[in-house]
C-alpha cells in the first residue's frame, strides 16, 4: 500500500475511518484497516473530504483587479463595460500567468476542479488559447473545464457564434450563453434555442449565465428548461446565477421549479457575487438577489455554489476558498438548519462534481485518491471555521500542506496557552 490515512471523519458522518491508497486510487475504506503502507497520515479525528469543486468561475478575468481601473458603481453592467476596456490590452502571457497563480491558490485550498467560463467574443481568441494552455499545464493536479462564453451576447456581438464554435473546435468543453444580455427578450430566447441545438448536435453540456438580473420578468430559465426537455439534454444543462428568480412572483416560481426538475436542469448560485451585485438599483428595502436555493433543492434540483470572481472587474475580493463561498451562501439563503448547512458543504463538493461530470470522485474503493484533510471535525465546523487544509492529495500524492490553526495567547488571568487550538 502506498499511503494509509488513519482515524478520519467523513462528510457522510462516519467516524474513525481509515483510507488505504495504492497507485493513485482508494482501495479500502473502513475502521482500523490491517494494512502496511509506505506512508501513514494521522487524521486525528479530522474531516477527510473529497476536493472542493468550483462549478462557476472566470479564469480569464481573475487577478486583473484595477486593470485598467476599478469598477466605480459596483454594478454588473459597469463590470462588463470595464472588461470590454481591458480586453484589447490583454496578452496571452499575462492571462496564463494570472490563471496559473490562481490555480496555485486553488490547490492550496483543496480546490481541484474548476469550470471556467472564458469570453470568446474577441476575434483573436487570445483568452481561448491561453486557457487551453493553462488547462494542459495544470492537468496533473487540477481539472479545468472550459466554457465557450459569449460575454457580449451570442446574437448581440458580431462573430460571437462563429468564435464560440471555433473555441469548441479547439477543445473547449461546454457551450455558454447570456440570454439576459441580448438586445430583447425575444433575442434572448432565440439565443437559448440556437445554443442548445448546437450543444445537442455536438453532444456537449450547456451552462448559461441566465437571468443575472433583478428583473422578475427575466424568464430565460423557462426557455432553457423548455429547450433542455425538447432536445433531450437532461442532466447536461445548467442555469448559472438565476437571480431574477429571487424577485419573481411566487405563483410563477411554483410552476417553474417542476419544469426545471422535469428538464433535468442544474442550478448554480454564486453567493459572494450575487449578494454584491444584485439589488444595486434598489433603495431600501434592498433585495439580496440570490436565487431560491432551499426551494430549488426541495424541488429535487441540484444546486451548486460557485466562486464566480476573484479580484476582477466585478469583485475586488476572494481567495479561491470554497468554504468562504459556502459560508456566504449559507448566510444569504438563511440555510442554518443542520441538514441545510450540510447541503451548503455538498454545494461546493459533490454536487458541482456531478454537474461537471467528474469521474471517480468520492471516498470509496475505486475512486481517485483526490482528498482534502480539513482542520475540522465535520462539514458544519469546516464552514464555520473556513478550516485550514491540513493536507491536499491528488491521485495519491500530497500536493499541499498547511498547519492547523493555532494561536499563541498571553492573557492576564488565563492559563498560559502557547498552543491554543483556534476556535475548536
Ligand atoms: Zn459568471
Amino acid at each position: 500500500m502506498d499511503v494509509v490515512i488513519r482515524n478520519a471523519n467523513l462528510a457522510d458522518g462516519q467516524q474513525g475511518v481509515d483510507v488505504a491508497i495504492e497507485q493513485g486510487r482508494i482501495v479500502a475504506v473502513g475502521p482500523r484497516l490491517a494494512v502496511q503502507a509506505g506512508r501513514e497520515v494521522d487524521a486525528d479525528g479530522d474531516l477527510l473530504s473529497t476536493p472542493f469543486v468550483d462549478a462557476h468561475f472566470h479564469m480569464d478575468a481573475t487577478l486583473s483587479y484595477g486593470l485598467p481601473r476599478v469598477n466605480a458603481s459596483g454594478t454588473l453592467l459597469e463590470g462588463i463595460a470595464l472588461w470590454g476596456e481591458l480586453k484589447p490590452h490583454l496578452t496571452q502571457q499575462a492571462l496564463i500567468e494570472r490563471a496559473l497563480q490562481y490555480c496555485d491558490w486553488a490547490v492550496a485550498r483543496g480546490l481541484l476542479a474548476i469550470r471556467s467560463h472564458v469570453d470568446i467574443c474577441d476575434d483573436r481568441l487570445l483568452a481561448v488559447e491561453a486557457l487551453l494552455e493553462v488547462k494542459r499545464r495544470v492537468a496533473p493536479y487540477l481539472d479545468l473545464q472550459l466554457v465557450a462564453f459569449p460575454q457580449d451576447g451570442v446574437l448581440r456581438a458580431p462573430n460571437a457564434l462563429i468564435n464560440l464554435k471555433r473555441a469548441i473546435g479547439m477543445g473547449f468543453d461546454v457551450v455558454g450563453g447570456i440570454p439576459h444580455f441580448e438586445r430583447t427578450m425575444a433575442d434572448g430566447a432565440e439565443s437559448v434555442r440556437i445554443l442548445c441545438e448546437y450543444a445537442a448536435d455536438q453532444g456537449l453540456m450547456v451552462d448559461m449565465h441566465c437571468d443575472e438580473s433583478d428583473d422578475p420578468m427575466s424568464r430565460h430559465i423557462e426557455t432553457l428548461a423548455y429547450q433542455s426537455n425538447r432536445l433531450g439534454l437532461h442532466g447536461r444543462v445548467t442555469g448559472s446565477h438565476l437571480t431574477s428568480m429571487h424577485s419573481m412572483d411566487n405563483y410563477y416560481v411554483s410552476k417553474l421549479l417542476p419544469l426545471m426538475r422535469e428538464a433535468g436542469v442544474n442550478a448554480i448560485a454564486n453567493p459572494l457575487i450575487n449578494i454584491t451585485l444584485q439589488g444595486r438599483h434598489d433603495s431600501y428595502p434592498k433585495r439580496r438577489g440570490m436565487t431560491r436555493v432551499p426551494e430549488l433543492l426541495a424541488a429535487g434540483i441540484p444546486v451548486a455554489f460557485g466562486h464566480d470572481c476573484v479580484m476582477d472587474p466585478w469583485y475586488s475580493l476572494g481567495s479561491g476558498d470554497m468554504l468562504e463561498v459556502a459560508h456566504m451562501g449559507l448566510h444569504v439563503a438563511q440555510m442554518t438548519g443542520q441538514e441545510a448547512m450540510r447541503d451548503c458543504f455538498r454545494a461546493v463538493t459533490s454536487t458541482p462534481a456531478a454537474i461537471l461530470g467528474l469521474q471517480g470522485y468520492g471516498v470509496a474503493p475505486g475512486c481517485h485518491a483526490d482528498l482534502v484533510l480539513l482542520d475540522a471535525a465535520d462539514p458544519v465546523e469546516a464552514i464555520r471555521l473556513r478550516a485550514a487544509r491540513r493536507m491536499v492529495m491528488r491521485r495519491g500524492k500530497i500536493i499541499a500542506e498547511s498547519p492547523r490553526a493555532h494561536a499563541r495567547l498571553s492573557l492576564p488571568g488565563r492559563p498560559d496557552s502557547v498552543n491554543f487550538r483556534l476556535n475548536r
